[in-house]
Parts: C-alpha cells; sequence; structure tokens
C-alpha cells in the first residue's frame, strides 16, 4: 500500500523528525461505527490510562475522582459512535487559543493543561466536540485557582483545564489505550501520511467497507 499504514509506527511527543520514515500529515483514532456495541470500554480505558496522578489503578475500588475520558460514546438511534479528536491539519481549536495552550506535534494536536486557562474557546472551535473542559484533580484532590473564590459557598473555585485525545503520547508506546480495550475491534489508529493518494484513502479510515 502506497503511502498508507494503520499500524503503530505512530509519532508521539517523544520521537524526533529523523526517527519518522515518512512525513506524517496526521494520525487519529477512526471509528467503525456500524460495528460498536455502545460498551464503553474505550471511554474507561482512556480514562484510567490518563489518570495515573490520580493514582487509578485497574480496579473499581481505585477510583476516587469523576470518571472525564477523552473519547466520547455517542448514541444515535441504534447506532453508537466512538468520538474523539481528529488532530486536524489546521487544527481550529489550536487557533482559538488565546494563549497558545494548544500546539501540534509530529502531526499530534496537544493540549498543555498547564497552561490552559480553562476560558472554553477550543470548545466552541472544535467542529467535533471533541474537547472537554473540567476539573484538574491531582493525587484524587480537586486543585484549586489561586485568587479565585466562590463567594456564595466561602470555598476555592476549582482549576479547570481543556482536555481530549492526545493518542497516549505520554503512555509507554503501543497503541492508544481505547484501541486495545475495544472488545469489537471498533477502532483504529490511522495514520495519514502526507502522499496517501485520496483512493487509498477509504482503505486506511474504513477496511472492513
Ligand atoms: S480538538 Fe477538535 S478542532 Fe482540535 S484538533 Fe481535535 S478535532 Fe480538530
Ligand atoms: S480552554 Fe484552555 S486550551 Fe482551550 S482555548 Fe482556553 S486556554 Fe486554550
Amino acid at each position: 500500500m502506497s503511502g498508507a499504514r494503520n499500524t503503530l509506527n505512530r509519532p508521539t511527543s517523544r520521537m524526533g523528525a529523523a526517527d519518522r520514515t515518512s512525513a506524517v500529515a496526521s494520525s487519529f483514532v477512526v471509528a467503525d461505527a456500524g460495528h460498536c456495541i455502545g460498551c464503553k470500554a474505550c471511554e474507561l480505558a482512556c480514562f484510567a490510562v490518563h489518570s495515573q496522578a490520580n493514582g487509578i489503578g485497574a480496579s473499581v475500588g481505585t477510583v476516587s475522582v469523576p470518571v472525564v475520558p477523552k473519547v466520547y460514546v455517542v448514541r444515535a438511534g441504534d447506532t453508537y459512535v466512538p468520538v474523539q479528536c481528529r488532530h486536524c491539519e489546521n487544527a481550529p481549536c489550536a487557533h482559538a487559543c488565546p494563549v497558545q495552550a494548544i500546539r501540534q506535534e509530529n502531526g499530534v494536536v496537544m493540549i498543555d493543561e498547564e497552561l490552559c486557562i480553562g476560558c472554553t474557546s477550543c470548545v466552541l472551535a472544535c467542529p467535533f466536540g471533541a474537547i472537554e473542559v473540567s476539573t484538574v484533580y491531582r493525587e484524587g484532590r480537586a486543585m484549586t485557582q489561586p485568587g479565585l473564590t466562590d463567594r456564595a459557598a466561602h470555598k476555592p473555585l476549582p482549576r479547570t483545564a481543556a482536555g481530549k485525545c492526545d493518542l497516549c503520547a505520554d503512555t509507554n508506546g503501543g497503541q492508544p489505550a481505547c484501541v486495545e480495550a475495544c472488545p469489537n475491534d471498533v477502532l483504529r489508529l490511522a495514520i495519514v501520511e502526507s502522499d496517501l493518494l485520496p483512493e487509498r484513502r477509504r482503505e486506511v479510515f474504513f477496511p472492513r467497507l
């Protein structure tokens, strides 16, 4: 197949340009919606792998913070569709961010949680509804915003930040957690290289068709 792979060889924030054998335009997880059974195993796997700072383990008893995944299973009639970031080449979310908290590294669009001010501009800009702004938890505790107070409750306001699919770039290699967890092989990592021919795209994105 010319210029198209859907196996692991994805760019990550740890890879330099010299590590890549071909120019990657973008990579993202695609869903074969007709085969999704709505079990949400992808959501739970995503949440677990991104919640290590909160000590989330493999058992139910370890979950002490709200479950906020970066992939969302949406129901449309009798069809279930996992929705997540498409890592757009001209990402509207990055253009909308007033503090440059969103950037593209080797084809992966990343959000820097430390820079994010929780303004939700990216949420409004994303055409896929792939971003959620939620409270930041560390070691099971909600972070707070220094100097900001809920005056009625006399409590500090929680610190919020935007979050979305990062292709598990900070994990220890392998496929994204959602891809590995899906019991029905609905999800795949598609890598789109710059020389991918238009007639090959369906083969990369929807091999079961
Ligand atoms: S969050 Fe939305 S706009 Fe930003 S890269 Fe992902 S799909 Fe595109
Ligand atoms: S919520 Fe954060 S990442 Fe999104 S636009 Fe605002 S500052 Fe940027």
